[in-house]
């Protein structure tokens, strides 16, 4: 088949079902079919291929700027914003020949676990119409669940790449802090934001995460070391050999102090450690202390750096703007297009990360924050002296119904074991780990040291 039939097949589906899933808030479809065409006459004249991706189409999260479509970032306030540059992980995915077939709906600036702080309604989940997919990147994850997109992109803060992966039975990968090119990604917390892919099996998520990774100039956090093998990697993992691994069993996230984890969940769990044995790996237990407290120092240090990071929405470079009517002053005319523009969760996570991050009070909250930072990230430190990769379940439930989790609290549950990855800075995926006993998807993380990308690829593809 062409590139061009091929990214037809995934428009015409996404015409079908999107307007029930709604995981997406912009189709390109001439763009990405252009895109293809443009594969497709490549290949009649002889030339390779620009990636092993090249003409496979694609859905972007929309926190990546695309030159001349819209970026939005989930927001009212970015509502009718056109680009005028691509982000880097945009222009590398074009430069491989990737059609973009559109923007995938997301919780407004990443913000969220289930996609309803999305200024554009919520992304649905295609095994159970009544659920939610997860978020913040609950589009990217339902593109890939509905078949509507074989590929995409997403961010991941504190778990918005492998927690919708989790709830939609699909693959995703947050990779090392620095690996993926922020320059393009709208900000929501500098320090902990991460791209990365989002697909169907560990072998396209390998070949995806190739072509965005790599050094950029254009991002100071940008680490300058090669881009690992990857795909060699998820290949050799694919002969389903895992001796000589030593995978640990995380206890603190085991036991979850107080919370608790669906039965569903633990048992999927408990069989993918069998699994992991039965594969060859060496499986331990492991304790990392510090993990339990991953969660309320990341709820300072992400509202804080929000909180600095969304100063920029002012309403006079760019941003919604309203009460523009000569009878306001600019300060007037600042806080009524702030107002309309955020969502209640934005506005509530903006007023924290000011308290935080306030005189008087910066040491006692920020400044604790980072401490229990650097003790996590001890804690992965210690455990990999003793084990390759760690393994936990990626959430404690499967996926909730829509309007379930109205409180904040609630919601922010969802990424409990996610979290710790994110403040260490290190790389985790999510891989399917079958259903629950409620007939949902379930995840398996699987944790690595900082750069070792490449071990995460060979125990996911064994045991996918
Ligand atoms: N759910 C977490 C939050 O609301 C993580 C979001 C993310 O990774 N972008 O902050």
């Amino acid at each position: 088949v062409s590139a061009e039939e091929v990214t037809k097949a995934h428009l015409d589906r996404i015409t079908e079902v999107d307007s029930e899933i709604n995981a997406f808030l912009h189709v390109d479809a001439e763009g990405a079919l252009a895109a293809a065409r443009a594969v497709d006459a490549s290949l009649a004249n002889g030339e390779q291929p620009a990636s092993p991706l090249a003409g496979v189409p694609l859905a972007l999260k929309d926190a990546f700027t695309t030159r001349g479509m819209p970026t939005t970032c989930g927001s009212r306030t970015l509502e009718n914003w056109v680009p005028p540059y691509d982000a880097t992980v945009t222009r590398k995915l074009r430069e491989a020949g990737v059609p973009i077939l559109g923007k995938t709906n997301m919780d407004e600036f990443a913000m969220g676990s289930s996609t309803e702080n999305s200024a554009f309604g919520p992304t649905l989940n295609p095994w159970d119409l009544t659920r939610v997919s997860g978020g913040s990147g609950g589009g990217s994850a339902a593109s890939l669940a509905a078949f509507e997109a074989p590929l995409a992109i997403g961010t991941d803060t504190g778990g918005s790449i492998r927690q919708p992966a989790a709830l939609t039975g699909t693959v995703g990968v947050k990779p090392t802090y620095g690996a993926v090119s922020r320059y393009g990604m709208v900000a929501f917390s500098s320090s902990l934001d991460q791209g990365g892919p989002c697909a169907r099996t560990v072998l396209d998520a390998a070949l995806l995460h190739e072509i965005i990774a790599g050094h950029d100039p254009l991002d100071s956090t940008s680490i300058d070391v090669p881009v690992p093998a990857l795909a060699e990697a998820a290949r050799q993992g694919g002969r389903g050999d895992l001796s000589g691994v030593k995978v640990g069993v995380v206890r603190e996230l085991r036991e979850l102090g107080g919370a608790s984890y669906q039965p569903g969940v633990v048992a999927s769990f408990e069989a993918a450690v069998a699994q992991l044995r039965e594969l060859g790996a060496e499986v331990v237990e492991i304790s990392c202390p510090h993990f339990p407290y991953s969660l309320s120092a990341y709820y300072l240090i992400a509202p804080s750096e929000c909180s600095s990071n969304l100063a920029r929405f002012d309403a006079m470079r760019y941003g919604l703007r309203v009460a523009d009517d000569g009878e306001h002053s600019a300060e007037e005319v600042m806080a009524a297009s702030r107002e309309a523009g955020f969502g209640p969760e934005v506005k509530l996570r903006i007023m924290l990360g000011t308290y935080a991050l306030s005189a008087g009070y910066y040491e006692a909250y920020y400044g604790s924050a980072q401490k229990v930072r650097t003790l996590v990230a001890r804690d992965f430190m210690n455990a990999f002296e003793q084990v390759d990769v760690l393994v936990s379940p990626t959430t404690p439930t499967t996926a909730f119904r829509l309007g379930e989790r109205a409180e904040p609290l609630e919601m922010y549950l969802a990424d409990l074991c996610t979290i710790p990855t994110n403040l260490a800075g290190n790389t985790a995926m999510s891989v399917p780990s079958g259903l629950s006993d409620d007939g949902l998807p379930v995840g398996l993380q699987i944790m690595a040291p900082a750069l070792a990308e490449e071990r995460l690829y060979r125990v996911g593809a064994a045991y996918e």
